[in-house]
């Protein structure tokens, strides 16, 4: 089955919303196993309308559409998608009961429009406002359509459209992502260019902020099946570039980290200067963090370093606060202070002023303390100011995820 989306609204069309339904329904079609190859945005007009659902059923056998089920005189999905395929609709007395009773109060005559269905349509209910959508199989087509809030069309199309098209549909597809940090998207090609040229399962890498991701994706008769694809092609992955692969899916850097300290029961402390409490932050926002994450300060001066880290004079006059004896210095100064099992500093220079020939913008150190010794790293980060700091972010978490697993 070949599945186009068609996302109904001039608000995207001039940018005002993103077309978040679009990515949630891409997600939803590419986990059921149903290709799909163009998607489309139309605005609130009938003739433009009407040449989007043409050209759509004229590539795909389902079109799901988004938004336009409104009550106002502007929300034409619903009458522009039954003229397509010639079919009446009726008004649905159940329907603008269901109306009635959500909108508890008077009933504005506008809301008997959303009451009219497509003739033989299947309704698909709306518990999350007033605007039902539709499945319609015609012509041996199908249109599937919903409501725009996401509110309302997240809920009905896992609850009510995914059951209706597992029923139609016979494969089942799968999907991994292998989530990898220090290593880049073009020498993570090289390395698996011939695995990479295997149509199922299919390795897709992405370069985002700070890391590459490998999405593994198998389609097979059952899920059983395509996670077996999955499992093996996994192995041939980590097999090269294992030692750079740090979480899969949705857990990213900061919730690995924060897992690893909760499962080994280890209590950090930041010090931070360049990056004034991002790298707490990252940690912080992961649930149940608190129990092992002890206290944290931002020292942008050598003052603040001296008082709150015991950063020597003597160094800061030697070597300057952004060093590689700085960080040291400031990442056991604040597992001391904190009595914390790991102490987790970053000095940096963000820019865009302030940098030297001998210290650029971008230069970053580093400090972890644990285990009764300091590491530092020096890094030369590129990019804006806020780029560097949020790279510094991930260095640093990345720093401590080393020294726990003591990998080198
Ligand atoms: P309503 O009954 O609320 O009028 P509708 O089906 O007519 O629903 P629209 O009027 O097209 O939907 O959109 C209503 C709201 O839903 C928009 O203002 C926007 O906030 C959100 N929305 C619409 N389309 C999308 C989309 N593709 N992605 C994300 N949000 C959307």
């Amino acid at each position: 089955m070949k599945a186009e989306i068609v996302a109904v609204g001039t608000e995207i069309l001039v940018g005002d919303i993103v077309n978040t339904n679009a990515q949630f329904l891409s997600r939803e079609l590419f986990a059921l196993g149903i290709d799909m190859y163009y998607q489309t945005v139309a605005g609130d007009n009938p003739s433009r309308l009407s040449e989007a659902i043409r050209l759509a059923f004229s590539r795909a056998d389902l079109v799901i559409f988004s938004g336009g089920l409104g009550p106002t005189d502007d929300d034409l999905t619903k009458e522009t998608v039954a003229a397509f395929f010639d079919v009446p609709l009726l008004f649905h007395e159940e329907i603008f009961a269901e109306i009635k009773s959500y909108l508890k109060g008077p009933c504005p005559e506008s809301n008997k429009k959303q009451a009219m269905i497509p003739q033989g349509a299947i309704v698909l209910h709306n518990s999350r406002g007033t605007a039902p959508g539709v499945i319609l199989e015609a012509q041996g087509k199908i249109a599937v359509l919903l409501p725009g809030p996401p509110r309302e069309l997240l809920p009905m199309f896992t609850e009510q459209v995914v059951p209706y098209l597992r029923s139609k549909s016979d494969a089942s597809m799968y999907a991994r992502t292998l989530r990898l940090f220090g290593i880049g998207e073009a020498r993570l090609g090289e390395e698996l260019s011939d695995l990479m040229e295997n149509a199922n399962p299919s390795l897709a890498p992405y370069a985002k902020d700070n890391e590459v991701t490998l999405r593994i994706a198998a389609k097979a008769g059952t899920e059983q099946e395509a996670k077996a694809l999955i499992h093996d092609m996994e192995q041939k992955v980590m097999k090269r570039v294992g030692a750079f692969v740090y979480g899969y899916d949705e857990q990213d850097m900061k919730t690995t980290v924060a897992g690893l300290l909760m499962e080994k029961q280890l209590t950090i402390a930041c010090a931070e200067s360049c990056t004034a409490g991002l790298l707490t932050a990252a940690l912080g926002s992961v649930p149940g963090v608190s129990a092992v994450l002890s206290e944290s300060v931002v020292t942008y001066s050598n003052e603040a370093k001296m008082k709150y880290l015991g950063v020597s004079e003597k160094t800061l006059a030697a070597h300057g606060a952004v060093s590689e004896e700085t960080a040291a210095e400031m990442a056991c100064g604040i597992r001391k202070a904190a009595g914390a099992d790991i102490g987790v500093s970053v000095t940096g220079i963000a820019g865009p002023d302030g940098g030297t020939a001998e210290k650029p913008v971008g230069l970053v150190y580093v400090g972890v303390c644990y285990r009764g010794h300091v590491t530092v790293t020096k890094l030369r980060l590129k990019g804006e100011r806020d780029k560097v700091r949020s790279a510094a972010v991930m260095h640093a978490l990345a720093a401590v995820r080393r020294r726990i697993l003591d990998i080198e």
